[in-house]
Order: C-alpha cells, then structure tokens, then sequence
C-alpha cells in the first residue's frame, strides 16, 4: 500500500490548486480525479474567477480593496456567512491569481460578464487559453512528483485512534487502500445525485436543469458523514438564470429560444399572474432565485405580433448572455437581438416537447398549461395597460421594455426552468477548510474545500462575478498551505 502525506479527492479548480499547492511545499501527493478527465466544472463549466486587490485591477485602475470585498459579501448574505472564511478567501484571491498565472493558467481582468454589474469595480478574472493552461498546471503537478490518478474514486475514509490513517479508493474498477495522514475532500458537491438534491430542494426535478457536473455526486460530503463530520450545512443550489428545455437539444442549440429567454418579455407564474420586474434577467444570479422562487418555472408569454416583428428585425434590446459569449471571443458588444429567422420553426419544434404551448386565444392557452384563466386574462389586459402607457407601475420594469404587448393570437407561452450550475455547502469548516465536528471540534488531517465547504454563502449564487470559482481556487490552496504548514 503507497504511502502519501496528502490525498486530494476530485481534480476541478480546488482539487488542482490543493494539490500543485501541496506538492510544491515537497509533499508527496495523490490527486484522484473519477472521471477520465481533469478539471471538473472548474473548466469544463467555469471561464474566470473572482479577485480583489489584483496586479490585474491595479494595472487597470479598478479600486476594489479587501475591506471592500468582504463588507460587500457580509452584507449580501445579511453576515450569515463566516466572516473569517469570507476575509481568508479574498485575502488570498490576488496571489492565488498571480499563483495561477506563474503556473501557466494566465488570466484577463474583463468588463464584468453581466449587464446590470456594469457599474461595480471588475473582479472577473477571465482564463486566457484555459484548456492549455489547466494541462499546464496538471504537468507541473507531476513535474513536482505529484500523481495524479484518473477514473479512480474515493470511496471510505479510514481512522487510528480519531486520526485519518488510510483512504479506500476505486482504481479502474478495483478496490485499492492509500495510507495518508491528510485528505482534501474537492470533489465538487452533490449535483450529480437525484436522490441528494431532491433532499435538498423544494421543487419538482422535473423543472431543474443542471449545467453541473455529474460525476460529483456527493461521495465526499458522505466520506465526512461516515466520520463524523457535519456534511449537511447550509447546503444551496446555485441558481443561475433559466432555459428553455427542449428534448432533443441543450437549451442553448434552439438559437432564438435561447436568445428570448435572455430578455425582459412578460413573464408570469403557474398562478397565471405576473411575479417579477422582468429585467432580473440581466444578473443571473437573481434571475435563478426569481425561478426558484416562482416554484422553479414560469412561462414567457408572446404574441403572433412579436414573432412577426422579432422574424423580421433587429431589436436594440441586449440580450442578457450577449456580453459572456462577446468576451470570451474578444468581439464588440452589438446591445441588438434578431432577426431571428428560424423562430417560427423553432417554436413548431418545441412544441412536441412541451417547452412551448400555442393557442388561439388566452383562455385556450391558459388550459393547456393549466393555469387559471381569469388571473392569465387580466394579467394580459394589465399588461397591455402598463405596456400602452410606457409605464410599470406594478414592478417598475424599464420603460424600454415596455414595448410588447398581447394582442393578436395565436399566442405562445415558452417554459422556462430553473437552471443550476451545482451544489455548495455541507461540510462544516474553519477558516483553513479543516473538517468540524457539530460541536466545532477540528477533525484531525480531514479538510473540505469548493463545492462541498459551507462558509462563504447564504442562501443563494453570489451575485459579485466569479466568487464560486474564486471560493474552490482558493480554498484549495488555504487548505494545502495549512496541511504543509502543520507537516513541517
Ligand atoms: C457551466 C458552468 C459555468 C460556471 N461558470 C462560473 C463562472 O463563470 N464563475 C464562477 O465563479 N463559477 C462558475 N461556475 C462554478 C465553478 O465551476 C465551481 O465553483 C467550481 O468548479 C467548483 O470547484 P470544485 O473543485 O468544488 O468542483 P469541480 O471543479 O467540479 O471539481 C470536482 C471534481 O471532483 C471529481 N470527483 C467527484 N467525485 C469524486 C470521487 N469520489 N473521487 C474522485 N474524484 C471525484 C469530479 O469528477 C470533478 O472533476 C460554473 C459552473 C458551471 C457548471
């Protein structure tokens, strides 16, 4: 049986920075990733992460101090996060940031992806080459001796006498033991079991969409139960925007459907009745708790009208995606949508998948999605009223979006999902990610990074640009720092 002085579980962001971040203080470590790959959401799903106080932001002029960050985080989750693993995370988040560039995964301080973040200093941290430069950190790892071990999962956390002695692994499909006084638990959450976040959630599965990894299926938080951990704490869903789901493609194949779920039309409930302002769609993270909250799907109700005009021509209105796809292949914003040609087809198409409902008239519409009739028809007529006065008096959308109305059958509605990029929270930790009892006693070698450690959070996605990403980067390394400073 190989002896490490550390086992990291899962190679995503918090993984690979535990790791490389261990093996360059000379320990010997395993890094197991279960899938074929590494990099986990961190790469495949994630483009950038969140900084403060940054050689980037200073080069550029954006003032965007500590202080600052962490006054911001407290008050965006009402101080119900822990204010020492808030100050520990952006403290280290500028030299994590320059840590990453120095082993090739390099940077750009963008404009902040999101329309209505415009106005706050930039924190964005783009990856510039990220495929490359994830292959560039993996190769320095092993470079340092480090091994990394795919399709092998962690499967039991074994104890001497209360202290982490020895992890049983699977390894291609056989059962192997690590002898290790250390583990990091990195493995990004529980999205990817049915079972965990139906626990974890009050709505139907059936209207949640997940952008997360599947292979992160909780087997750390479990692992950290077994021993007595907490693995249960403040668990959230990352709510993030909302997708018209269609059975035969990704939301964001069916172009225009894609592209009208990004803007502010009217939007009502499964009460039939309007519930929000619905410009939220310009901060995602809102947006994701406005579809939660709704009961985790509403309905974007249009117009023949609509569909002929939208067929035909540009609309200056922006799309709310427009600005992550621009940056990422350095183009010019356009603030415009359409014409979209294909709509008609795409609606037809859905149609059979019951993303989209069609109807002659709104009573007919508000049978096929079971809502009730009365509350649709007089949402409708209230709408036109506001629409017909440029005004919204009833939740103060921007007046230039007050441009459609409904009017002219057949009328559509298009189902939008809550949408979730993966699970944080569960594991009970200190400010150096060590593993906590209940009665918040350090579990001796055990540390919780990522996805999986509770601490940085409320209830809800941050709204300030790339935190979660920045929250696994960084956890990573405060937890590897800590382990390599307790070796010594
Ligand atoms: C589409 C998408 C876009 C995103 N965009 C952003 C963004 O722009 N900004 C931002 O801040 N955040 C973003 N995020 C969130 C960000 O990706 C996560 O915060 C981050 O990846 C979490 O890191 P992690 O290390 O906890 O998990 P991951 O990066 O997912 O890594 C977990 C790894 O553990 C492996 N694993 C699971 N179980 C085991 C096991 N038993 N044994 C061994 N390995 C295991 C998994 O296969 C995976 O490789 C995005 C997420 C998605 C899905």
């Amino acid at each position: 049986m190989e002896n490490y002085d550390l086992v990291v579980v899962g190679a995503g962001s918090s993984g690979i920075s535990a790791a490389l971040t261990a093996a360059e203080a000379g320990l010997k470590v395993a890094l197991l990733e279960k899938g074929d790959k590494f990099g986990g959401a961190g790469m495949f799903g994630a483009q950038g992460l969140f900084g403060a106080n940054t050689k980037l932001q200073k080069e550029a002029g954006v003032n965007y101090s500590v202080k600052d960050a962490y006054e911001e985080i407290l008050n965006y989750t009402h101080h119900r996060s822990d204010a020492r693993i808030v100050k520990a995370i952006i403290k280290e988040s500028a030299e994590t940031l320059a840590w990453m560039s120095k082993n090739g995964l390099a940077t750009e301080l963008v404009t902040n992806t999101q329309e209505v973040h415009q106005n706050h200093p930039r924190t964005y941290h783009q990856y510039i080459d990220k495929f490359n430069g994830f292959k560039k950190m993996i190769n320095k790892f092993e470079n340092l001796s480090g091994s990394l071990f795919l399709k092998t999962s962690a499967k039991k956390l074994l104890q001497d006498n209360g202290r982490l002695s020895e992890i049983e692994i699977t390894h291609d499909g056989t059962d192997e033991c690590m002898n290790t006084k250390n583990v990091i638990l990195a493995d990004g959450g529980f999205i990817g079991d049915k079972d965990l976040v139906k626990k974890n959630v009050n709505i139907d599965l059936n209207n949640l969409y997940s952008m997360g990894e599947r292979k992160a299926t909780g087997d750390g938080l479990r692992m950290l139960g077994e021993i007595g951990g907490v693995n249960n704490y403040k668990p959230l869903l990352e709510n993030h925007a909302a997708s018209i789901v269609t059975n035969d493609k990704n939301p964001w194949e069916n172009a225009s459907l894609a592209t009208l779920s990004t803007l502010p039309l009217l939007w009502v409930d499964n009460s039939g009745k309007r519930f929000t302002n619905e410009d939220v769609v310009y901060d995602f993270a809102l947006w994701g708790n406005v579809t939660y909250t709704a009961g985790g799907y509403y309905y974007i109700i249009i117009d023949q009208d609509f569909v002929d005009y939208i067929s035909k021509n540009e609309l200056d209105w922006t799309g709310s995606f427009e600005r992550t796809f621009t940056l990422l292949q350095h183009l010019p914003m356009t603030h415009k949508v359409g014409p979209m040609k294909t709509l008609k087809q795409e609606l037809d198409t859905a149609l059979t998948s019951k993303a989209v409902f069609k109807a002659d008239s709104l009573t007919d519409l508000a049978k096929l999605l079971n809502i009730d009739e009365n509350n649709f028809v007089e949402t409708t007529n209230q709408y036109n009223k506001l629409i017909s006065k440029h005004v919204d008096d009833d939740f103060y959308k921007d007046q230039k979006f007050m441009k459609f109305p409904i009017c002219n059958g057949p009328f559509y509605a298009l189902k939008a999902i809550s949408t979730t990029l993966g699970t944080v929270g569960g594991g009970l930790v200190n400010e150096k990610f060590q593993a906590l009892t209940a009665g918040r006693k350090v579990i001796p070698g055990v540390y919780v990074v990522g996805n999986n450690a509770a601490g940085m959070f409320d209830s809800a996605y941050p709204t300030i640009e790339g935190l979660s990403n920045g929250f696994a980067w960084n956890s990573g390394r405060i937890a590897a720092k800590t382990i390599a400073k307790l070796n010594k």
